[in-house]
C-alpha cells in the first residue's frame, strides 16, 4: 500500500468519477450514479436525484485539475475546496471500514463529499511528494488519468480497455514487421 487505506480508496473513487467524462460519457443517468456510489463504498446521504447528478458531473472537470495539477497548483486547489467547503476533519469508524477521517457531515451533499474527500487525500500524495502517481493514459487516443499504486510503477493505462487496445496494436505491428 502506497497510502492509507481511506486515501487509495478516495484516489480510486475520483479518478473513476473524472474519467467518466471521457467519451463515451458513462455517468449519464441517476442509476449511473448509484452504480458508482455503490461501487466505491459511500456511505451517508444520497438523494439519487438529476440535481444531485448534475452537482457531480459538474464537480468533474475540477477534479481532473486538481489530479493532473503540478504540485504547488495542487496545493492551491485542496486549500480552496478544503475552505470552500469549510471541511472539519474528524476520525470516524463505521462498517466496513476501521477508523478513517470524514471531514464534512454524512449529510453533506454527495458532490461535498467527493470533493473534500479528494481534497483529503490529496494532502496525503503532495505531503509524499507522491503526484507522479497520477498521470494521462498511454493510449494516444485517450486523455483518462492513470492511478498508479503499484509496487514497480508499471501502470500505463486508465482502464482494461485502453490496455488491452494497446496490447493488439503492439501485437500487430511485431506481425506486421515479421
Ligand atoms: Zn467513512
Ligand atoms: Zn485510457
Amino acid at each position: 500500500m502506497v497510502f492509507a487505506h481511506d486515501t487509495e480508496m478516495s484516489l480510486q473513487a475520483a479518478v473513476a468519477l473524472v474519467n467518466t467524462h471521457e467519451p463515451p460519457e458513462t455517468l449519464e443517468t441517476v442509476a449511473d450514479l448509484t452504480a458508482f456510489f455503490e461501487a466505491f463504498g459511500y456511505t451517508g446521504r444520497h438523494d439519487r436525484t438529476l440535481a444531485e447528478l448534475e452537482d457531480v458531473r459538474t464537480l468533474r472537470p475540477r477534479l481532473r485539475e486538481l489530479l493532473t495539477a503540478d504540485r504547488d497548483a495542487a496545493v492551491e486547489i485542496v486549500n480552496d475546496l478544503l475552505a470552500e467547503h469549510h471541511a472539519l476533519p474528524r476520525l470516524v469508524r463505521h462498517a466496513p471500514l476501521d477508523w478513517h477521517i470524514h471531514a464534512v457531515p454524512d449529510d453533506a451533499p454527495l458532490a461535498t463529499r467527493v470533493a473534500v474527500e479528494t481534497a483529503m487525500a490529496m494532502i496525503d500524495v503532495i505531503r509524499d511528494d507522491e503526484l507522479s502517481r497520477l498521470g494521462i493514459c498511454a493510449d494516444d487516443d485517450c486523455d483518462g488519468i492513470v492511478l498508479d499504486l503499484s509496487r514497480n510503477r508499471s501502470r500505463r493505462f486508465c482502464s482494461v480497455t485502453c490496455g488491452n487496445r494497446n496490447a493488439v496494436a503492439a501485437y500487430r505491428a511485431r506481425q506486421a514487421a515479421d
